[in-house]
């Protein structure tokens, strides 16, 4: 069955063309992987068949250099390999490119990696998204059939929305963190971009599994996505929220994520109203996700002084001033920026970490109560259109459905985008997720529209 599955742009000649693996895409590449360097790792599961594939440059591979997209760690090389790298050599993907980022994956628009601009690749005036801004481009122009990000806040879906593929992102815990770079370790989770839903269950039949190095892994309590993912009869309780068609900015949006909900109530489905929200405590998101992934990220990252990693050693006259220098010429604005966001966050007599670890329990419990009123919810992917680039603001608005999707990373539940009018930049999308531990319902659901569509 798996190995039946057919991959879309699937042209393998041009993957040997010299001209090909010289090109940079836009940015989107940061490092070439040669295969002839994998051959140690055993193919012992052939479901991704000789697919190639690019991984974000935030997961560490022991033979191809690991940036981050931030200058404090160039040219630096792991020692070892990410699990979620070494699953999908070992089940015959075939890794092409290491993609580039937002630095640390910190950043939502593609702007502020070390390694240059990544922008949409069908528009080049307009954002591609971020943090996962290379493996985006390089699956939605179809230079590889899926690709590996991480989806911290939102990293993997709403750039998926930019360019109208399908971007997901696991329960959190059941695919290994081991070798991904931590960014906020409480949110962060591994998630994938493919150009059909199939796909993507293909890929966590791959990559779900517990695993001992991993100190945040979390046994699966679920198998078989792909084989299992036709509704047959089945008809599902779907969960709307009304008041945030109020935030939709984009008219065209509105529209299509009405006709994605007529066309599962025609084809039986029960569409169920979630009207008495409570949309405050919800609307806290974006403040309680900056007081906490600030600070994780500033304590996940104090290992970066430029002494074991990186080429700064030699500036600066002590311990102190040295850390100074490599941190000063080491790191961009927009990590910088956060970094403070977290001292203050630490320091200030408010104690916004308690505050916001609070606040997220809260969050939690409100969106799991919503949640458990169906199997699934679904909501608007994005409350507008990819951005153009010369209109960017890096401080993201506090519109609740801008940050809407962070909630899912807050609570830990399986979440899928995916378009509904594929018109290349401006694709309109939706967003399904669901309780924790419930993907299959979600790619259910999802390759269901997919399929009336
Ligand atoms: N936009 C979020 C941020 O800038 C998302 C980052 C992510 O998911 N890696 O923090």
């Amino acid at each position: 069955m798996f190995n039946e599955h057919k991959w879309k742009n699937i042209n393998l000649e041009k993957y040997k063309n010299e001209i090909f693996l010289k090109k940079k895409y836009d940015n989107s590449i940061i490092s070439k992987f040669d295969i002839k360097d994998y051959e140690y790792i055993k193919i012992i599961n052939n479901l991704l068949n000789g697919i190639p594939f690019a991984i974000k440059d935030n997961f560490s591979t022991k033979k191809v250099m690991t940036t981050s997209a931030s200058k404090i760690i160039k040219e630096f090389i792991p020692a070892y390999d990410s699990t979620v790298f070494t699953k999908l050599v070992e089940n015959g993907g075939i890794p092409l490119f290491k993609s580039n980022l937002d630095e640390l994956a910190i950043g939502s628009t593609g702007l502020t990696s070390n390694y240059g601009d990544v922008c949409n690749p069908f528009d080049k005036e307009y954002i591609v998204g971020g943090s996962s801004s290379g493996s985006n481009y390089l699956v939605a122009d179809g230079t590889v059939s899926f690709s590996i990000g991480s989806d911290t806040g939102d990293s993997v879906r709403k750039p998926a929305a930019y360019t109208g593929i399908i971007g997901f992102k696991p329960t959190w815990g059941i695919v290994s963190r081991f070798g991904l770079y931590d960014f906020a370790p409480t949110f962060d989770t591994v998630g994938w971009f493919t150009n059909i839903v199939k796909e993507s269950a293909l890929l966590l039949d791959v990559l779900q599994g517990f695993d001992e190095k991993d100190y945040s892994s979390i046994k699966p309590k679920d198998k078989d996505f792909l084989k299992n993912i036709d509704m047959k009869n089945e008809k599902y309780k779907i969960v709307v929220i009304p008041v945030l068609e109020e935030q939709i900015i984009n008219k065209e949006i509105l529209k299509d994520y009405k006709k994605a909900i007529n066309l599962l109530k025609e084809d039986g489905h029960k569409i169920i109203e979630a009207n008495d929200v409570e949309i405050r405590k919800l609307s806290t998101i974006l403040s309680v996700y900056r007081v906490i992934s600030s600070i994780e990220a500033f304590s996940c990252n104090s290992n970066l002084t430029g002494f074991n990693f990186g080429d700064y050693f030699d500036e600066g006259n002590n311990y102190e001033e040295k850390i100074i220098n490599a941190r000063t010429k080491g790191f961009g604005y927009e990590v910088k920026k956060r970094f403070l966001w977290s001292r203050e966050s630490i320091y200030s007599e408010e104690k916004y970490y308690f505050k916001a670890i609070k606040l997220r329990t809260l969050i939690n419990e409100e969106i799991n109560r919503i949640l458990s009123m169906g199997d699934v919810l679904m909501i608007p992917g994005t409350a507008d259109l990819a951005d153009n680039i010369n209109n960017i603001n890096n401080f993201p608005s506090d519109h609740l459905l801008n940050n809407f999707l962070t909630i899912f990373n807050s609570n830990g539940s399986p979440s899928l985008t995916m378009p509904i009018t594929k018109n290349n930049h401006l694709s309109t999308t939706v967003n399904i997720s669901s309780l924790p531990f419930h993907d299959k319902k979600v790619f259910k659901l999802s390759n269901r529209l997919e399929e009336l569509l």
